[in-house]
């Protein structure tokens, strides 16, 4: 039965590495009809706030993924917050002491810190060298005489080799002599990431453990830990890091890091699963456009690259143009209008004939967004009631012969028009090239630069009518000045 989990630290918002995790711990489930749980891992009592954990949660939610078992859904191993699990991890860590693979470590701070430098300055790496492993009954009554509030470490056997089998990155071996006895339970009773994610991935029958190529360190640790306990290991999978185009670690140099941004700048969750799920996998082939339902489908840890995956900005906004192009007018619509909103082009209720007009806006620019908070822009240019030529194409075009008649007759032809629709607008243009002894392009790019500036943009049969008749009227006379 396939069990996996995202276990996020709530100690800041979703990064775009988490969800990656977490994307690929759901589709590993759903491809197979597993479970995916959601344990929040809040050990860090300083960093860890239910806000961080809000923030993830709901950015899980608002990109698709679903739990099984976990924070807030619950289920039959939880508490799922492994602050409420302290009874548990006591039980583990006094079996593991009581069997002699945990000891008691009374070393102070300064202690361990001479005994750092030492190492350092022998060239080597600093670890825990076990002073206290065989700690005499009269040393540790004198210090706990003194006060000193031992930590609880793991005893890490002698000599051997412990071999990750990585379903990602193949045998990865690790020498125990290189891992100091680590901490397994402070001296406050909090456990360690490292003990407590073992413990919790045991007791709730965790299956696959898909991570962040970050943790393959800490998994000789773990491993050791479930040998002592006598408990099967899992199968291990631990997913690239994620890289800047100019390679070096994905940080917030490269853009927004969080999802919550994302969400904030307008782009939609099925471009960010679909950009998400290739940061590391691909089903092979040149196709990159992957519903969460395509993804889903075709999900296998095979096709997860060993190799570091690159951030690419360009992929994810060409993604999210094609979203929203592609997505229903009514709820591109819908999502835009909090932009709008928020730009102070938009107030009250959107209803009648001011949805419809936004309708039609929307419909005119979606094709050149790459995200919804873009409209704010596009927006900016049709409500001002002249624009000025963009650049010296655009002015040149106004410059050009018989640009004034071609101005003027239209202005006439608007001015007198029943309604300026679409329709009218189609046939207008038609009769002005022939009644001008013009051609197309004649009259529609001189049309164009007055009325948007820009030599490029959406059809006059769009803009006319959304501009409506009085700002037609305004931005063409603005042009004949
Ligand atoms: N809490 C750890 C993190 O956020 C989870 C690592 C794991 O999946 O084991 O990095």
């Amino acid at each position: 039965k396939i069990k996996v989990r995202f276990a996020p630290s709530p100690t800041g918002p979703l990064h775009i590495g988490g969800a990656r995790s977490a994307l690929f711990n759901w589709l590993y489930a759903r491809h197979h009809g597993g479970t995916f749980i959601v344990r929040i891992e809040d050990t860090d009592l300083e960093r860890s706030s239910r806000e961080s954990e809000d923030n993830i949660l709901s950015a899980l939610r608002w990109l698709g993924m679903d739990w099984d078992e976990g924070i807030e859904v619950g289920g039959a191993n939880g508490p799922y917050r492994q602050t409420e699990r302290l009874d548990i991890y006591r039980q583990y860590a006094k079996k593991l002491l009581e069997e002699g693979h945990a000891y008691y470590c009374y070393c102070s701070e300064e202690e361990l810190a001479a005994e750092r430098e030492e190492l350092l300055a022998r060239g080597e790496l600093p670890r825990y060298l076990g002073r206290c492993r065989n700690i005499s009954d009269r040393d540790r009554a004198r210090f706990e005489a003194q006060g000193r509030k031992p930590v609880l470490r793991f005893r890490v056997p002698e000599g051997r080799t412990v071999t990750v089998h990585d379903r990602v990155r193949g045998e990865v071996s690790f020498e125990t002599d290189g891992i100091g006895d680590f901490i397994i339970v402070k001296s406050d009773g909090i456990p360690t990431y490292n003990y407590a994610v073992v413990i919790d991935d045991f007791t709730m029958g965790v299956s696959h453990v898909i991570r962040a190529e970050e943790h393959l360190s800490n998994t000789p640790r773990q491993i050791l830990i479930y040998n002592a306990l006598g408990w099967q290991v899992p199968e291990f999978a631990h997913i690239s890091l994620i890289l800047g185009k100019d390679r070096s670690k994905m940080s917030k140099r490269h853009g927004a890091t969080s999802i919550e941004q994302y969400q904030r700048m307008g782009y939609l969750p099925e471009a960010m699963v679909n950009f998400l799920a290739l940061l590391g996998w691909s089903p092979g082939g040149e196709d990159e456009i992957f519903s969460l339902e395509d993804i889903k489908e075709q999900f296998s840890l095979d096709r997860v690259a060993k190799s570091p995956a690159v951030f690419d900005m360009e992929k994810l906004n060409w993604l999210n143009g094609h979203y929203i192009r592609q997505s229903s007018l009514e709820r591109i619509t819908e999502l835009s209008i909090p932009f709008l909103r928020q730009g102070g082009y938009l107030e009250g209720d959107i209803t009648g004939e001011k949805q419809e007009w936004l309708k039609m806006f929307v419909a005119t620019v979606r094709n050149y967004l790459s995200s919804l908070s873009e409209i704010n822009g596009h927006m900016e240019k049709f409500i001002a009631a002249t624009v000025e030529p963009v650049d010296e194409e655009a002015r040149d075009i106004l410059g050009q012969e018989r640009v004034a008649d071609v101005l003027l007759t239209a202005r006439d032809r608007i001015n007198s028009a029943e309604k300026v629709d679409e329709d009218f607008v189609k046939t207008f243009l038609k009769s002005l090239g022939k009644e001008l002894g013009l051609k197309g392009k004649q009259i529609f790019m001189p049309l164009r630069v007055a009325l948007t500036g820009e030599t490029h943009g959406p059809e006059l049969y769009q803009v006319i009518p959304l501009l409506g008749r009085e700002k037609t009227l305004s931005r063409l006379e603005h042009a004949l000045d």
